[in-house]
């Protein structure tokens, strides 16, 4: 019927074609090689220093520094034959002015929790290694010198743009007295997926984080790698951090720009920047929803029995509403759908339900194609026999479409290529020990 015909051309521009992937695939190829020889491009390719894997000889009892995830963590782990056997963790709250203030205090704070916790665990006497989890935008001179390029997610602090997060933190560390703390690496969430997905399978080689913000890295060879500032030991090779957050920034994938994302950009924190995360990332994807839902609301092709002004409001529908409508598709019902609306004030009619349903998975559904379209690209680049890809996030963990649709998709976009998805569990953690044991064995 009619309406049905409206919505469906309203949400074309949400699909893309075949030749549209292709095409996206060919720039993001570009963006990579022109990232990492240097030129300019919206993909960093970020030069971790990271040389290798683990290789089941580490050991030890090692600390762990997490900022930048959902919550700031320190954690203890004690690895015995490169897996972690005991892990205590504490999470800290940092207050608002903390995240948005001068950056001493909040490094001060940073270092008086990690004093506190290595009191608390009796080990004030003991010389330990740091591994530390800085999950924002890098350059990095070495694996223990990390430059903010910018601060994102609920942080501001002005002045530590362009300084190394490792220096401030050994700086206050040093001030409090406190000198059996190394901090001997920083890396971000995505590098620590990858490590810690290579102590659950051999073949990995790429990490992803599908949360809050969404990245990648893999492993490359290190003679194509032009950025090494540090004398080079013989690697063979090394991590690098794509941050595809960004990919698109400069322009290049503009063609794809829908009026839903052109809304959801002005409505964000950081206009213009982000491109990539913002199709696809927990932190937006149900908002793309809701800005499409009030569209077909004010258009008078859904809800048309009522109105909701809470739904008008950016930010409230969040992205744990889209898992669980698309529970709802997988198992044919309406019980979560109706839940969900029901926060809005919404008693939807059959029809109702199905647009909402449909909207819902037409946003995942993109979503998924354009992570896989950058994976598949990324397997044909680094050309290995089989290649694992180590999964973390919450919107990977719950969301119930996505897994299946990137194996169909990156199997579509590169056939011949072996690969397998895998959820790494806590690599912000768990991984920031094993890159600190990794730092020490090859110093
Ligand atoms: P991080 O902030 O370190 O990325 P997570 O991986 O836990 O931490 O991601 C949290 C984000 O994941 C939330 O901001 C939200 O956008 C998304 N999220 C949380 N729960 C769900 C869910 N049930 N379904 C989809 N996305 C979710």
């Amino acid at each position: 019927d009619v309406k049905r015909q409206k919505i469906a051309n309203l949400l074309t521009q949400m699909r893309l074609s075949s030749a549209t992937a292709r095409k996206i695939q060919d720039i993001f190829r570009s963006e990579m090689n022109k990232g990492i020889h240097l030129q300019p491009s919206s993909l960093q390719m970020e030069n971790t220093y990271i040389p290798e894997l683990p290789d089941g000889t580490e050991e030890g009892l090692f600390l762990a520094l997490d900022l930048g995830g959902t919550n700031f963590r320190v954690l203890l782990l004690e690895l015995v034959n490169g897996v972690v056997v005991r892990e205590d963790v504490k999470k800290y709250h940092i207050d608002a002015h903390l995240r948005t203030d001068s950056g001493i205090p909040l490094f001060e704070y940073l270092a008086e929790c990690v004093s506190n916790f290595v009191i608390s665990e009796g080990l004030q006497d003991v010389e330990l290694p740091l591994g530390f989890t800085f999950s924002f935008p890098m350059i990095q001179h070495s694996l223990e010198i990390g430059i903010l390029v910018t601060w994102t997610k609920s942080f501001n602090c002005p002045d530590v743009v362009n300084k190394d997060a490792v220096q401030l933190l050994k700086d206050a560390l040093a001030r409090r007295g406190d000198t059996r703390v190394k901090v001997v690496a920083v890396l971000n969430d995505t590098t620590g997926t990858l490590i810690q997905g290579a102590t659950q399978d051999r073949h990995t080689a790429i990490g992803l984080i599908l949360g809050t913000g969404s990245n990648a890295c893999y492993l490359e060879r290190a003679d194509k790698v032009e950025h090494w500032e540090p004398e080079r030991h013989g690697e063979r090779e090394v991590i690098i951090d794509i941050e595809w957050g960004a990919f698109g920034d400069n322009g290049v994938l503009d063609f794809i720009k829908t009026e839903f994302d052109l809304e959801n950009d002005a409505n964000s924190l950081m206009v213009n920047s982000f491109t990539f995360e913002k199709y696809i990332s927990g932190k937006y994807l149900g908002e793309i929803v809701r800005i499409i839902l009030v569209r077909l609301m004010k258009d008078g092709l859904l809800f048309t029995r009522q109105t909701s002004e809470s739904l008008l409001i950016p930010g409230s529908f969040i992205t744990d509403y889209v898992s669980l409508i698309e529970q709802d598709t997988v198992d044919g019902c309406w019980l979560h759908t109706k839940e969900v609306l029901a926060k809005f004030h919404i008693v939807p009619d059959e029809e109702d339900i199905k647009i909402v349903q449909y909207v819902c998975e037409v946003a995942s559904n993109r979503a998924a194609l354009l992570v896989s379209i950058c994976l598949a690209t990324l397997l044909d680049h680094m050309e290995r026999e089989e290649v694992t890809i180590a999964v973390d996030g919450s919107l990977y963990k719950h969301h119930p479409r996505l897994e299946s649709w990137m194996n169909k998709y990156i199997s579509l976009l590169t056939p011949a290529r072996k690969f397998k998805l895998i959820h790494a569990q806590d690599g912000s953690g768990k991984g920031a020990a094993i890159v600190a044991a990794i730092a020490l064995r090859i110093k």
